[in-house]
Formats: C-alpha cells, sequence, structure tokens
C-alpha cells in the first residue's frame, strides 16, 4: 500500500477507536480468515463477580469464603478480586495467608490459620490426587449457565465450591454477529472449563472453543492454525495473552487491558470491545485495494 493511504487508513481508524501499529498489520489483516478470541476481559466485561459459596458436608459456608479469600489475597488473577470483594461485600473478616504460591493456569496455594488450604479448577484437584465426588454435579450445572467454579481444598480434603460469573459485554453479540457476516472463522480460547466455555460460546453463536488452555498453548494454537494454511488474528486483553498476540499474523490488544498485551499487538481496541475489529477490516480492505 502506498505511505499515503496507509496514513489515511491510519487516521481514520483512530477517529473509530482503532490504533494501528504499523502497515504491516494493516496490510495482513485484509487476508485475515481466522479471529482467535480470548474470552475473560475480551468477550465478558472481565470483572468477575462471587455468585455462591458452596460447602460440603461438615464445613460451613463462611469458613469456606473466609479460607479462600484469605488465600486469594495474595493473587492478581480476576478471580481473585471477585472472590475478595465478594468476602469483604458480605463482612467477612479476613486473614493473613502464608507461603502463597500461584500455580498458573490452575490456582493458589498457602496456609491460612495454620491449614494448608488451596483453590482452583479441576486441574489442581487432580494434582492434589482429588475428585469433585457430589459437588462436581452441582459444579457442572453452574458451569451450564456460564459460571466459573473452583474448588477450595483444606488439609487435602475438598470444603466447598466457590462460583463466579463474568456477563458478556454488551457490545459483544452484535459485534460476533458482524464479524460472522464479514466470513471470519471465530474461535474462542479460553483457560476456562470446556463446560464454562461451552455455555459461553453458545449464547453468542461461536461454534468453536479451545477451553482448558494454558497460556503458553495459546500461542500454540495459533501456530498449528497457521501451519494448516490459516491467516489467523488474536484478540485479547491478558498479559497471559502476549505470546499469542505476538505470534497472530494480526494482534488485536483491548485497549482496556494489559500494557504488555498491548505492546505485543498490531491494533489496539481503545474502547476495548470487538466493534472495533469491524471496522479494520473494512480499512484495511480499502487500503489494499488502493494499491491495486
Ligand atoms: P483465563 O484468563 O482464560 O481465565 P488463566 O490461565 O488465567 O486463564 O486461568 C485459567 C484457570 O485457572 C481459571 O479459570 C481458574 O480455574 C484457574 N485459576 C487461575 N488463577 C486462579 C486463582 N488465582 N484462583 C483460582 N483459580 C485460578
Ligand atoms: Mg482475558
Amino acid at each position: 500500500a502506498t505511505p499515503m493511504s496507509i496514513m489515511t487508513a491510519t487516521g481514520r481508524g483512530a477517529q473509530a477507536g482503532v490504533l494501528i501499529k504499523n502497515a504491516e498489520a494493516l496490510e495482513r489483516f485484509a487476508k485475515v480468515d481466522t479471529l482467535i478470541v480470548d474470552k475473560t476481559g475480551t468477550l465478558t466485561v472481565g470483572k468477575p463477580k462471587l455468585v455462591a459459596v458452596l460447602p460440603a458436608a461438615g464445613h460451613d459456608e463462611a469458613e469456606v469464603l473466609r479460607l479462600a479469600a484469605s488465600l486469594e489475597r495474595g493473587s492478581e488473577h480476576p478471580l481473585a478480586d471477585a472472590i475478595v470483594a465478594g468476602a469483604e461485600e458480605r463482612g467477612v473478616k479476613l486473614s493473613n495467608a502464608k507461603d502463597f504460591e500461584a500455580l498458573t493456569g490452575k490456582g493458589v496455594t498457602g496456609v491460612v490459620e495454620g491449614r494448608a488450604v488451596a483453590l482452583g479448577n479441576a486441574r489442581l484437584l487432580a494434582e492434589l490426587g482429588l475428585d469433585g465426588g457430589q459437588l462436581s454435579e452441582t459444579a457442572n450445572a453452574r458451569r451450564d449457565q456460564g459460571e466459573t467454579l473452583m474448588f477450595v481444598v483444606v488439609e487435602g480434603a475438598i470444603a466447598g465450591l466457590v462460583s463466579v460469573a463474568d456477563p458478556v459485554k454488551e457490545t459483544t453479540p452484535a459485534a460476533l454477529e458482524a464479524l460472522h457476516a464479514l466470513g471470519f472463522r471465530i474461535i474462542m480460547a479460553t483457560g476456562d472449563n470446556e463446560r464454562t466455555a461451552r455455555a459461553v460460546a453458545a449464547r453468542l453463536g461461536i461454534d468453536e472453543i479451545r477451553a482448558d488452555v494454558l497460556p503458553a498453548d495459546k500461542a500454540r494454537i495459533i501456530q498449528d492454525l497457521q501451519a494448516a494454511g490459516s491467516k489467523v488474528a488474536m484478540a485479547g486483553d491478558g498479559v497471559n495473552d502476549a505470546p499469542a498476540l505476538a505470534q497472530a499474523d494480526v494482534g488485536i490488544a483491548m485497549g482496556t487491558g494489559a500494557d504488555v498485551a498491548i505492546e505485543s499487538a498490531g491494533f489496539t481496541l481503545v474502547k476495548g470491545n470487538l466493534d472495533g475489529i469491524v471496522r479494520a477490516r473494512r480499512l484495511s480492505r480499502a487500503t489494499m485495494r488502493n494499491i491495486k
């Protein structure tokens, strides 16, 4: 494309809330056929809220929430913020945790009130040699509603579940419809559980998902699609998404997201919603038409 047409597109993009970092991203985007979309913070608001605390037999709600929230104070994960905020709203007094450790893509562990506490997903449970037992059914019913369930393990036994929900952004359904109409193959990628992912995807008319994805897997999923001949754009907001944004033919960061995501991307959507991708596609196609 000519420098002039790129300048025009960049200016129009900026007006419409799409920051275009370089000409290459703009040119490559005209050829993109597959769009990978992170769930949390990209499709959803990204501010999950605590919606339920479900104690196992022999435990009570207040204890489960206190131990969980005390431990999560050490984590910066949005799920941790939801649990801590939920405990504070409910007037729970938190304790100090010791030996805090974050296990990427799984959860957190530490010692609270002298007891070993672990909090996280099914992968974490499996690692501890536990299975959800009866609580798994409760968990699944809630996952089918799009909630994210975490198990609370105290001294090696399951003490309960905490459930968190993150609403879909108001702008997401219409943006996805427009992107589908433009002919993109759309794939949702998430570290969340398959059932939760499926429930959210179904509501949005997304038919392909990659769930239980570890941060490092997102980049690999893109590599595999590229190896199969696809031109891939990735939209994400998190620190975790940065390698995938860099791997994609075009990385698209949410302006509301982490700085490292924005640095790794070719486009930034200032308003933090997917509408900007529709604009970017039009600008990109128009620019490429001008060169011919
Ligand atoms: P994503 O940003 O897509 O949710 P992550 O890798 O950050 O991906 O998290 C994947 C999963 O790991 C979460 O859905 C949750 O089950 C678990 N997890 C990660 N961090 C925490 C945490 N601080 N507390 C509880 N669970 C966690
Ligand atoms: Mg995210």
